[in-house]
């Protein structure tokens, strides 16, 4: 059952966080010039246009990107992601791109992309998004499983990004074990696990897991944009970073409290935490 659509959601609070760490984390594993690996588990269909009626019919990018759009404050990681988005544009918000296209703006020749899509739709609108480049290749095939196939990479320097639909709920736990699976193939890869909060309990489970694998260095960054909640929906979401650069938590500290004054309600909050030591 592949119902998830991306374009329904891009570009919102979710979309902020997770692009934004993505984009930080790839900025600083690019300054080396050592090639690269960047596996992408669930890519999307990598670039969305904001007036598609699937984005138009959620409009849930008003919520997101367009509240950042004329961001006038000093943070140099929200001008920097900003900007990023507006290298898709001309004046007016009307694209936003996915993990794919964010993560082809850092990566360069020496460097290879992996982009899993198992949507048929959404994997040929991927390959045609990534211009049919020879160093990203396009699959349609399983992430988790693509990602035990890639690790550890002949590079011995890769970044992973692992998002998800979470539309069965199995995804949490096995996101989890594929991704400490990978670890223990691959400990010193840099791993971002996506989440949302749709249940709280399903999140400390998933955080539980990860802090009693053995698993070194985990971080976790989230946005509530309001308190959590019984009912159906989600309030929040985050990353999960393992093997983080050494700078991203201090990067966090500062974008997250102001990403709870530009998206979240009164009840929204943050979290900035190091859930296992180095
Ligand atoms: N990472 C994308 C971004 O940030 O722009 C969004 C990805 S979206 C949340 C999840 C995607 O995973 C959907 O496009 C869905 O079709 C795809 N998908 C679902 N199960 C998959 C699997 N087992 N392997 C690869 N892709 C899968």
């Amino acid at each position: 059952m592949l119902s998830y659509r991306h374009s329904f959601h891009a570009g919102n609070p979710a979309d902020i966080i997770k692009h934004l760490v993505l984009a930080n984390v790839l900025e600083y594993m690019t300054r080396k010039d050592k090639p690269l690996d960047y596996i992408d588990t669930h890519s999307g269909a990598g670039f969305f246009e904001l007036s598609s009626s699937d984005a138009q019919k959620t409009q849930e990018y008003l919520d997101g990107i367009a509240k950042l759009w004329h961001y006038s404050g000093d943070n140099d990681a929200i001008k920097a992601f900003v900007d990023l988005v507006k290298s898709f544009n001309d004046d007016a918000l009307a694209f936003y791109p996915g993990s794919p296209k964010v993560a082809e703006q850092f990566l360069r020749r020496q460097d290879k992309g992996w982009f899993f899509e198992l949507h048929p739709k959404d994997s040929v609108l991927l390959t045609d998004n990534l211009a049919h480049k020879k160093s990203l290749r396009v699959r349609s095939e399983d992430g988790f499983k693509g990602l035990l196939g890639l690790v550890p990479p002949s590079s011995r320097r890769a970044c992973v990004l692992m998002d998800p639909p979470y539309e069965i709920k199995t995804d949490y736990q096995q996101a989890a074990k594929m991704i400490i699976k990978a670890y223990k193939k691959f400990n010193s890869g840099t791993y971002m696990i996506w989440y949302p909060v749709v249940d709280r309990a399903r999140i400390d489970l998933l955080e539980q897991t990860l802090i009693e694998s053995g698993v070194r260095n985990v971080q976790l960054f989230e946005l509530a944009t309001s308190a959590d909640t019984q009912e159906h929906g989600m309030t929040a979401s985050g990353m999960i970073v393992i093997n983080a650069p050494w700078t991203l938590k201090a990067t966090m500290d500062s974008v997250l409290p102001e990403f709870v004054e530009m998206l979240s309600d009164e009840t929204g909050f943050y979290r900035s935490e190091q859930l296992v030591a180095e």
